[in-house]
């Protein structure tokens, strides 16, 4: 029995039937072994061929230079804090393994624009997807913002993986209050050293927005289009991804980007940027807990009762903001068990609608689907927030204010995720 205990990059002879053949080991999947051969293709071989292998050398890990850069001080500071993602990683080609670059020397190395633009200090937070992270983070990286903010950064650059990038530019946005530099969230779709990869792009014209903008907010930094070309910057807490992997994934949601900025650094505004008031103050998140129902047919009345021990609810409604709560024929009697469990958890927690239609208002007095679900305490009319940013919102609330206040608070507009005139926008 051969056996193919080695080391991803690992230099090995194989003896099949047939041939010999000489090259790298890679990461194999059960029953094929793969090889990457000196002209660089990988090999798939079927383990149960080969007749005999044999370890040639062990891979030795290779350094990044890492040598200091020189950087240039007069130019605005910015320190990049790295969450993870696929931004700053790059595939190890001899390994087929995926390893992050982090440090300011490995960024420079990867992206050597950015030393014109900035003097960038980066270091690293957490090292995950962002499918994993929860509020315990949010607060992290808050607190790391504010120890910037105390150290003079004239920009924070948040490098985030794109899947829940705009909860956490929300979750942000609510938590620094009074913040006066630009904190810019920055991902990409492809990982930095594929020749489609929008990381560049996206690092630099975040940096040059945070070096030519008197912004003071959290938003995103995310190709605007298909092209190589600019970037939009997108309001925190109204923006989304609407796209599984194109570059120009993110868009605002009922509202303008902020900004188009191209790579010379051209930034052309479509909304005003406000200048705040006040010292930095964080008002962090607690554990609290807040889930996230989706209105779809068949809908069973404990679908709505399992969060009856919940602390907030959002409700993503069909339409105008509407759920399954009528009976009108003899299949429907479960609709009226979905409207008795709304009415009691209303009562008791605060119950919010928005829509799956991500864009467009709530306006629940047009039907009496809607007027029926206002009169049993349901949250939300009149509001224009998208499901992730009403989450956030709601979990915020609760985390910093009395529970009954939060009923009033969550129609509030507090860090620009209400929106009172959309384009196109009708209420009656
Ligand atoms: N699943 C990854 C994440 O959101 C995708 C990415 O890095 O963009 O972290």
């Amino acid at each position: 029995m051969v056996k193919f205990n080695f080391n991803p990059g690992d230099k090995i002879e194989i003896t099949t039937k047939k041939e010999a053949l000489s090259g790298l080991f890679m990461p194999s999947k059960e029953n094929t072994f793969i090889l990457k051969l000196d002209n660089g293709y990988n090999l798939g071989i079927d383990k149960k061929n080969i007749k005999k292998v044999k370890l040639l050398s062990k891979y030795k890990e290779k350094k990044p230079k890492s040598s200091k850069v020189k950087q240039n001080s007069k130019l605005p500071t910015i320190t990049i804090l790295h969450t993870g993602g696929t931004i700053a990683s790059k595939v190890d080609y001899e390994t087929g393994g995926v390893i992050a670059r982090f440090s300011p020397e490995e960024l420079l190395e990867m992206f050597p624009e950015l030393k014109k633009i900035v003097n960038l200090k980066s270091r690293l937070v957490s090292n995950m997807w962002s499918e994993d992270l929860n509020f315990q983070h949010y607060n992290l990286l808050a607190k790391e913002v504010e120890k910037e903010v105390k150290a003079g950064a004239d920009g924070v650059i948040i490098t985030h993986g794109t899947d829940t990038l705009h909860y956490t530019s929300s979750a942000l946005a609510f938590i620094l209050e009074n913040l006066k530099i630009p904190v810019i969230l920055v991902g990409s779709q492809r990982s930095s050293d594929r020749g489609s990869s929008d990381a560049a792009l996206n690092l630099i014209c975040a940096c040059n927005f945070i070096a030519n903008s008197k912004f003071q907010d959290v938003a995103i930094c995310m190709h605007s289009s298909m092209e190589d070309e600019s970037c939009y910057i997108l309001p925190a807490t109204k923006s989304r991804k609407l796209h599984s992997s194109r570059r120009d994934a993110f868009k605002a949601i009922n509202t303008d980007p902020i900004a188009l900025v191209d790579k010379q650094g051209k930034i052309e505004y479509s909304q005003k940027v406000k200048q705040k008031k006040g010292k930095l103050n964080l008002r962090l998140f607690k554990e609290v807990k807040v889930g996230i129902l989706k209105a779809h047919p068949n809908m069973l009345s404990k679908e709505v009762s399992f969060y009856k021990d919940y602390d907030g609810l959002i409700l993503e409604g069909t339409g105008l903001g509407h759920f399954p709560i009528n009976k009108t024929d003899s299949s429907t009697t479960e609709n009226e068990k979905v409207f008795t469990e709304l009415k009691k958890l209303s009562k008791k927690i605060p119950v919010v609608m928005t829509s799956q239609c991500i864009f467009g208002r709530i306006n629940m007095n047009v039907y009496t689907t809607g007027r029926k679900l206002q009169e049993i305490g349901v949250l939300g009319n009149g509001l224009d927030m998208t499901t992730e940013t009403a989450f956030i919102k709601l979990a915020w609330l609760l985390s910093n204010f009395k529970k009954q206040d939060v009923f009033e608070l969550i129609s509030e507009n507090i860090s620009n995720e209400i929106n009172e005139r959309i384009k196109d926008d009708f209420l009656e």
